[in-house]
């Protein structure tokens, strides 16, 4: 593996999660370092460190934000399937809270949990843990870019669903989304016929202006 390889899984493993604008400045960057002068597309370097990952079973992975539906990249594990290898900074109580935190998460209609909620799990944490560290283990985990806060709820970030994509489907079956098909967490529901979009491409659907269901038809709210 050459440095600018070994520099940029630096890079993506301390940032967690990087959008693509970003990835491609950083990439700039690497190559000034690196005294790289063949002009390799951003997409060949990735393939190429991809091959390399093969054998240690990680990628770099892409997914939009749900939220913003910008491309989003993320180093990840390709053979786990389950949490526990997650992370290794983790303590297993919070890692067992993650868990159920995104049993929760999975469990609501439009992929968002209460932070009250996530918070009540703690008592049926098989070791017991204050809703303080609970409060301050969410944190973590938003910091860290596996989870996203805001005004009171709690969803799953795109480094999350990579990263747990298989276990997310053996485990709860996902929704998928009726537009792009792919796998959809946190999206916007049709309350008639329930089919689920994720936020960017209910933007994109509604572009000319009629806020319908385009599978039933019925008025989206
Ligand atoms: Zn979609
Ligand atoms: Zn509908």
């Amino acid at each position: 593996m050459r440095d600018e390889h070994k520099l940029m899984i630096q890079i993506l493993m301390s940032k967690g999660l990087i959008g693509e604008r970003k990835l491609k400045d950083i990439y700039k960057t690497v190559k000034e370092r690196c005294d790289v002068t063949d002009n390799v597309s951003l997409n060949e370097f990735r393939n190429v460190i991809n091959t390399k990952l093969k054998e240690v079973s990680m990628e770099i992975r892409q997914k939009p934000d749900e939220d913003t539906g910008e491309q989003m990249y993320a180093l990840v594990q390709t053979m786990e399937s389950d949490l526990g290898k997650l992370t290794t900074d983790y303590q297993p109580q919070q890692l067992e809270l993650f868990k159920k935190t995104v049993g929760l998460i999975m469990g609501t209609p439009d992929g968002k949990a209460s932070s009250t909620d996530i918070l009540n799990l703690t008592e049926g944490l098989e070791k017991k843990m204050t809703k303080q560290d609970a409060e301050e283990t969410l944190d973590q985990f938003v910091e860290e870019q596996w989870l996203k806060q805001n005004e009171g709820y709690v969803w799953m970030t795109c480094r999350s669903i990579m990263e747990l994509e298989r276990y997310l489907r053996q485990t709860y079956q996902p929704d998928q989304c009726w537009n792009c098909k792919d796998i959809v967490v946190k999206g916007q529901v049709c309350s008639q016929c329930e089919i689920k979009l994720h936020g960017y491409c209910a933007d994109r659907l509604f572009k000319d202006g009629r806020r319908a269901c385009r599978n039933c038809n019925h008025r989206w709210v």
